[in-house]
């Protein structure tokens, strides 16, 4: 298996390369030359395996350069009961006829992204011994919250590596806060940015493909590499969990094997979404993928009209990780809906980077119809469904988690669709204890951990660990900065 750049379609690297790399050159992503298929007997042989073989599994079709034994290496460090909740590593849980929460957010940082980033620093650190780089791998990410925590988490202390994260000051809560700032590890770096989630994530990606920074980089022995959703060692480990939950249902007798399901992923980056829509032409019977936004509802419009506009409001909603108005992993699924068609690929994104906006071709259009539906609901709307969830099932959800929900709800009121279904369960109810608990109708004024403990009186769910020992922690990094100055930071901390 080859990768190729969504911008140059004759860019043919090895996912070693993809992974060390994070972005192509050229600015585009990198994607796999097909999506490898997996059979009905091969889901089938799944149900009986745990976790960590199933990601051995899924990896071994698109890691193709990876041996074996390098494979179990990073599954094995990665996906195991240090650092999650149980051997189970995703969770399903039965919420209502035919519904199926698919809780991700059971591992260090309490968000679906530990899913990836678990794993992502041995494949990263494997795929640069794999090509003989023995250049110190420098990670830049922007976060909108979950996806920083996680990394640092990830990256800790890995030797060869330093990491570096990048936030907007005013569009995180204060659990999500708090979890970076006393970050602890010898090889962090954590700064706030006057501005959005966009505004650092345009950032990242102008220090990423600019050529004498690069060249500065590797005077001093370093190259970058992402930790964001563009990188391919992210996306990959997200299909696992797919598979893996279609498995499940059907060895537990839920569905039949064979029996088609439909997947609702709270959506910011496209990233999460972009993994079901590989698992599903890999082979895994699924039907509807069904986008779920909140205010922030460019995916909605795009996937209902074929017209991507960011020029609109940001809303700073109570799903601060879903607060996203340029969706990255977008570009990887159009590449495929347009034939590899690369120049295309460059006109549109072109187009964005330009005017903001771009339409798809009716072609493509057709397609996203027929794969996609998509929705998108309000911050009351939002608190509403935790309430109404949490009155009928006893099940405390999480705003994003939420937001899921209330679409899911809406299509399948308005299509009479009653396919079973998995919501992507993207995180704990305690990072967001203050908005949770206020939906529920408890009073909200108090400080974070106090909210953890009312949380987990109204719940009934266990503290995370990783959650209430921040409370003890020290602030090791306060600092806010414009965003011109981003690139001064990176180097400062590097020492150049
Ligand atoms: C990152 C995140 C999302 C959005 O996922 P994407 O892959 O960016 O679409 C949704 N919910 C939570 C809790 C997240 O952390």
């Amino acid at each position: 298996m080859y990768y190729k750049s969504t911008r140059d379609s004759s860019v043919n690297v090895s996912s070693a390369q993809a992974i060390a790399q994070g972005i192509s050159k050229d600015g585009g992503l990198f994607v796999p030359d097909h999506i490898p298929e997996i059979t009905m007997d091969e889901i089938k042989a799944l149900g009986d395996m745990s976790y960590r073989e199933r990601a051995a599994a899924v990896f071994s079709k698109y890691l193709t350069d990876f041996t074996e034994a390098e494979i179990s290496y990073c599954v094995d460090n990665a996906y195991n009961t240090k650092a999650f909740d149980s051997d189970n590593i995703a969770e399903l849980a039965h919420l209502f006829d035919g519904t199926y929460m698919l809780e991700l957010w059971h591992g260090p940082t309490c968000a679906f992204k530990d899913m990836a980033l678990q794993i992502l620093p041995y494949l990263l650190t494997t795929s640069t011994k794999k090509l003989g780089i023995d250049k110190k791998v420098v990670i830049l990410v922007a976060t909108s919250g979950d996806t920083g925590k996680a990394a640092l988490e990830g990256f800790k202390d890995v030797p060869g590596t330093s990491i570096m994260v990048f936030y907007p000051d005013d569009g995180v809560s204060a659990m999500q806060k708090k979890q970076m700032t006393t970050q602890e590890g010898g090889n962090v770096g954590v700064c706030a940015i006057k501005g959005n989630f966009d505004d650092a994530q345009n950032g990242v990606k102008a220090i990423f493909t600019n050529a004498e920074i690069a060249a500065e980089l590797e005077k001093n022995g370093m190259m970058f590499s992402s930790a964001n959703s563009i990188n391919w060692g992210r996306l990959a480990p997200q299909i696992i969990y797919y598979i893996s939950s279609y498995a499940q249902l059907a060895k537990d007798g839920e569905i039949e094997y064979g029996d088609k399901i439909n997947v609702v992923v709270p959506t910011g980056n496209f990233g999460n979404i972009l993994a079901a829509y590989y698992a599903k032409h890999m082979g895994v019977p699924i039907g509807k993928l069904i986008c779920a936004s909140n205010e922030n509802n460019v995916l909605t419009d795009f996937l209902t009209s074929g017209i991507y506009d960011r020029n609109r409001a940001f809303h700073a909603t109570i799903s601060p990780s879903m607060d996203i108005l340029i969706s990255s992993n977008l570009e990887r699924l159009l590449y495929m809906l347009c034939g590899e068609d690369d120049a295309q690929i460059r006109e549109w994104f072109g187009k964005l980077a330009s005017e903001g906006k771009y339409e798809v071709s009716e072609a493509v259009k057709a397609k996203l119809f027929d794969e996609f539906s998509a929705g998108c609901c309000n911050d009351e709307e939002t608190k509403a469904t935790i309430k109404a969830i949490y009155d009928k099932y006893s099940y405390t959800c999480d705003t994003h988690t939420a937001v899921a929900v209330k679409v899911y709800q809406d299509y399948r009121a308005k299509t009479g669709d009653t396919t079973k279904t998995v919501i992507a369960s993207t995180a704990s109810p305690y990072k967001f204890s203050g908005s949770v608990l206020t939906a529920i109708g408890e009073d909200s004024g108090s400080d974070e951990f106090e909210l953890v403990e009312k949380l987990a009186e109204v719940s009934k769910l266990p503290v995370p660990a990783s959650l209430a020992a921040l409370k003890d922690k020290d602030i090791r990094f306060d600092k806010v900065i414009d965003k011109s100055e981003m690139k001064e930071y990176v180097f400062s901390s590097l020492g150049i």
